[in-house]
């Protein structure tokens, strides 16, 4: 097991509230999870929620819930009781709302040290200057008005009651450089870096220091990120430069792409991981899937379990380049999934679907699900297609003529056919009601009557289903058992007579 310094890795997943977990912060989660785990460390739960603006009620539950039901358990973070947080682990609280007095204490220990500054240029101000930077095509910041001024400067604006917030006092020389975990070493000038707000005048700190003081506190040792953060990192580097600690190391994951370019879609974006869920993905899919968004696991092997994941899981084999999003990979994943399953456990995670779709009830008799789900177990891709693929199983079908009949065959001659299937089927016992001795039998009618096999199998198959394509003629028999199927044969032939 790799050994990262002295320290046990510590990791945090540390989204902000403002909606409901989508599969960019599940995916972000599992990274930071597979790494802990992976590396025999602890994995934290942090909510940022410093911006209250973007603050979205009901947010943070759906994160909790969502983690849990993703089976990632964190060993330290907010627990919910009811409406009531309290905390799991020494480093709490694990909210940042909750946590002001500790950025205070630190924004005013840099002010006291000459590396943050009180700045009071007001909104308007601000928005000038930003539009001549745009005029000029230069890059928008803060053009550091306020950076010197004198003690006497600084009580006036105050006395004036004045709003200000505390900006960073970013060096204005030489380079900022790390080793990112995933993309190598990166170097920023430090003239180009804006002196970043710090503490806004609400008395909330902005994400840049709270992320520092936090991660910092929290003993976190690797941040594993969204690419967006790289070009903050100077900042947060020259912070933990001037407080004096060691830096956690970084790891910024590859953005998440549409196939063919472009950013993704609303959609996509938008819809939370118990959304994909409810359009009939499965948990195992779905993590897999997020796991595989910029993660090239070592010889292809691309269908894991979470176990699989956590032994495999390596930031070495994380691409530079975005990763892209397709549903068809999703689907594809979702397929194997499904497959892989027992015939009972895959009707058992499908009962709620065919309960949804109205077509069963929770009395309806398991055995007989089994054998209806079975039907195309190996066909679909998500669990929302089954109920549309197998509904003829539970509707009796009134097909067209022109359905029953195979190619040019005429009506006369399905009847003919049908009904000498009729006695075979009636043969077979119930006990032995099963795909291999529908098949022997009605192969061996269709040998011993010379038809062809088309115009037998054809118009029994539509019999059974009522449909141009569906599965074979003896799964669905056996499935339906004898009564039904010979109903619903006699009712062909009616249909075929009128
Ligand atoms: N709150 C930030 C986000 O949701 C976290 C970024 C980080 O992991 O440092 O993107």
């Amino acid at each position: 097991m790799p050994v990262f310094g002295k320290n046990k890795v510590r990791v945090r997943f540390a989204p902000s509230p403002t909606g409901e977990m989508h599969l960019g912060g599940l995916r972000m989660a599992l990274n930071n999870y597979l790494f802990a785990k992976h590396n025999g460390g602890e994995f934290l739960l942090r909510i940022e929620d410093t911006d209250q603006a973007r603050f979205v009620p009901g947010s943070m539950r759906n994160i909790i819930e969502t983690l849990k039901w993703a089976g990632m358990d964190y060993d330290e973070g907010p627990v919910l009781n009811g409406d009531v947080v309290t905390d799991k682990g020494d480093h709490g609280p694990y909210l940042q709302s909750r946590r002001l007095d500790i950025y205070k204490k630190y924004a005013d220990e840099l002010v006291a040290n000459g590396h943050a500054y009180p700045c009071f240029c007001n909104a308007e101000r601000l928005e000038q200057m930003r539009h001549e930077q745009e005029l000029r095509k230069e890059p928008p910041r803060y053009d550091g008005l306020c950076r010197n001024l004198s003690a006497a400067e600084i009580a006036a604006k105050r006395a004036a009651g004045v709003r200000e917030v505390i900006r960073l006092k970013m060096p204005q020389e030489g380079t900022s450089k790390f080793t990112d975990l995933v993309r190598g070493e990166i170097e920023f000038e430090n003239k180009l870096i804006d002196d970043q707000v710090l503490m806004k005048s609400d008395c909330f700190p902005t994400y840049h220091l709270a992320v520092v003081v936090d991660d910092h506190l929290m003993e976190i040792t690797h941040v594993i990120r969204g690419e967006e953060w790289i070009s903050s990192t100077p900042k947060h580097l020259a912070l933990y430069s001037f407080f004096g600690w060691k830096p956690t190391e970084y790891a910024h994951m590859p953005l998440i792409l549409k196939a063919g370019g472009g950013k993704l879609s609303k959609r996509d974006l938008a819809t939370s991981a118990m959304g994909y869920i409810a359009e009939g993905y499965s948990k195992e899919a779905l993590l897999n899937f997020v796991a595989l968004l910029g993660w090239h696991p070592k010889g292809d092997k691309e269908q894991m379990t979470i176990g699989e994941m956590i032994e495999n899981f390596d930031l070495a084999q994380v691409n530079k380049a975005g990763a892209i999003f397709t549903t068809d990979k999703l689907d594809w994943l979702n397929g194997l999934y499904i497959r892989s399953l027992s015939h009972e456990e895959f009707s058992k995670q499908a009962r709620p679907f065919l309960e949804k779709a109205e077509f069963i009830d929770a009395a309806f008799p398991e055995d007989k699900l089994i054998k209806y789900a079975a039907l195309e177990q190996a066909r679909i891709k998500k669990f929302t297609e089954l109920a549309p693929a197998i509904e003829f199983m539970f509707k009796a079908p009134l097909p067209d003529k022109t359905i029953i009949c195979w190619k040019k065959q005429e009506p006369a001659n399905a009847v003919k056919n049908l009904e000498a299937v009729l006695p075979v089927i009636d043969n077979i016992s119930e006990k032995e009601f099963n795909v291999q001795a529908l098949e022997a039998a009605i192969k061996a009618l269709i040998a011993s009557a010379g038809t062809s096999v088309g115009e037998t199998l054809w118009p029994m198959r539509v019999a059974l289903s009522g449909r141009a394509a569906s599965p074979g003629p003896f799964d669905i028999a056996a499935a339906l058992g004898k009564n039904e199927t010979m109903s619903r044969l006699q009712t062909a032939i009616k249909i075929l007579r009128t």
